[in-house]
């Protein structure tokens, strides 16, 4: 297989030529939500981020297996280990069993991310289905000598570790700096120094979930759930870690040192991280009061807003940037980004209606060529967009006369933008969704006159409506609130 696709890699902070530990396989893990409320703007970006990745790497060959986690335990609100599980508050507030909480936003997330059109990972484990390996690997850190007990809760020594692996390799800090950064212990005086990161926490009564172990009845450490998880199904050492760049530090650190301390080795070759979204210029946050849901954009039900925003809009917007700049979003923004995403279907459609001349003024090849080199210098969207753009340019250029393709090139061209556009790209006319709206304007329509023949009294024609419907599966039931009609 020729490979010419260069992944940025956060470890060694330079572009290197992607070569596969066991090729044609390449595992990637991806940290995916937690799932304690709906997906925002900052969840699509790793989601579309790393939907690319994984798309182009099928495109070159490779069989991929894309695991992506989801996060239903031992997220706490303070980070430092500290204060309430996420989960656990949103089921307090809401007063509802945890695991009421993690389906109901799994479900959110598995729509909002089907409808971003992007693929499936090809396992989605659970943090709290895989306590047994997580434990197992807190025993190995303990075994090895880089865990200490401390009243039934367990802390990496991150301290020991530093002396015979380098903490901070991808984030690039040092220990020294974190020694002087982090000398408040306050609520944690069972950590030996500030910056040792927790295990194993023993459960207070007051938390609900929680698992048995050889320590204490608890739960595990925010950071251990990817390393227990990613050696578990792509072994000790895998090819792509991804997630968003504030996962980073500590929580791709402190992965690095759990995997360094339970086998001697690093447990990823390629780190990839996706840089964040502003908005207008800020940061978003829910205490910034700029936190838009993607439920929020898709039905434009935000004082933010001024319409609704197709998802395709918004994987287009987001792919408009390289995944390693930060993307602003603006209302403005989005709507050059719906223009520009049409104009690039439209000059699609452009193809089939196109007078082949004998000969190509335009070497289509060459158009190709760039696509190619723009994903394969880590997955630059924005420039095969560009490139899309141009060729776009070109085929209203034909139409109009002023330059010529022959059928053989407008058949190529045809190939390998349809291979941009809606396979790597991954974007979709929504068309589609159009039709189901006229579906359900159409029958809102029919059972409206079917309606107002009951209160005439005229029920021939509203039982030839009924069983005309019925010819084409389609069930009507009259309920109180009216009739409803579905597909039998
Ligand atoms: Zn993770």
């Amino acid at each position: 297989m020729e490979n010419k696709l260069k992944i940025y890699n956060t470890l060694s902070r330079k572009k290197e030529l992607f070569q596969p530990i066991n090729p044609p396989h390449v595992g990637m893990y991806v940290c995916g939500p937690t799932v304690y409320g709906d997906a925002h703007l900052g969840h699509a970006r790793p989601g579309i981020t790393f939907d690319i990745v994984f798309r182009y790497l099928r495109h070159l060959g490779y069989k991929v297996r894309y695991v992506r986690n989801i996060t239903d335990v031992g997220h706490l609100v303070n980070d430092a280990d500290a204060g309430e599980d996420k989960i656990q508050k949103k089921a307090r507030l809401e007063q509802l069993e945890p695991m009421e909480v993690v389906k109901f936003y799994t479900d959110r997330y598995h729509e909002n991310m089907q409808q971003l059109n992007t693929l499936p990972p090809s396992i989605e484990p659970t943090a709290s289905g895989h306590i047994i390996e997580q434990i197992e690997l807190v025993k190995k850190i303990l075994k090895n000598g880089y865990a200490y007990e401390s009243d039934g809760s367990l802390y990496f020594d991150v301290e020991k570790y530093n002396k015979d692996y380098k903490y901070g390799k991808l984030s690039g800090r040092r220990i020294e700096e974190l020694m002087q950064n982090t000398r408040e212990l306050a609520g944690q005086e069972e950590k030996h120094n500030a910056f040792d990161f927790a295990l194993w926490k023993k459960a207070d009564p007051k938390h609900i979930m929680h698992w048995p172990s050889p320590w204490s009845e608890g739960y595990p450490g925010w950071h251990l759930e990817c390393s227990a998880m990613g050696a578990k199904y792509l072994g000790e050492t895998f090819d792509i870690h991804g997630g968003g760049m504030d996962l980073l530090f500590p929580h791709h650190e402190s992965e690095i040192a759990q995997a360094n301390a339970a086998t001697g080795h690093d447990p990823v070759k390629y780190w990839m991280h996706n840089n964040m979204i502003t908005i207008n210029g800020q940061k978003m946050g829910k205490s910034l009061n700029n936190f838009i849901t993607l439920n929020e954009f898709f039905s434009g039900k935000h004082k933010a807003l001024d319409q609704a925003y197709n998802p395709m809009t918004i994987r287009f917007f987001i792919l408009q940037a390289h995944y390693r700049s930060t993307l602003d979003f603006s209302t403005d923004a989005m709507k050059a980004a719906e223009k520009g995403m049409h104009k690039l279907f439209d000059a699609f459609y452009l193809l089939d209606e196109l007078k082949p001349s004998e000969k190509s003024s335009v070497d289509i090849k060459a158009i190709e060529a760039k696509c190619y080199d723009a994903m394969n210098d880590d997955f630059n969207t924005p420039m095969v967009i560009a490139h899309l753009f141009d060729l776009a340019h070109i085929l209203n250029q034909v139409d109009s006369g002023t330059e010529s393709l022959t059928k053989a090139d407008i058949e190529e061209t045809k190939a390998f933008f349809s291979t941009f556009l809606f396979d790597l790209l991954g974007l979709k006319d929504e068309k589609e969704k159009d039709d189901s709206e006229l579906i359900d304007y159409l029958m809102k329509t029919i059972l409206g006159i079917r309606q107002e023949a009951k209160t005439k009294k005229d029920y021939a024609t509203s039982d030839l409506i009924r069983d005309e419907l019925a010819k084409m599966n389609i069930q009507i039931k009259d309920t109180k609130e009216g009739a409803k009609w579905s597909f039998k």
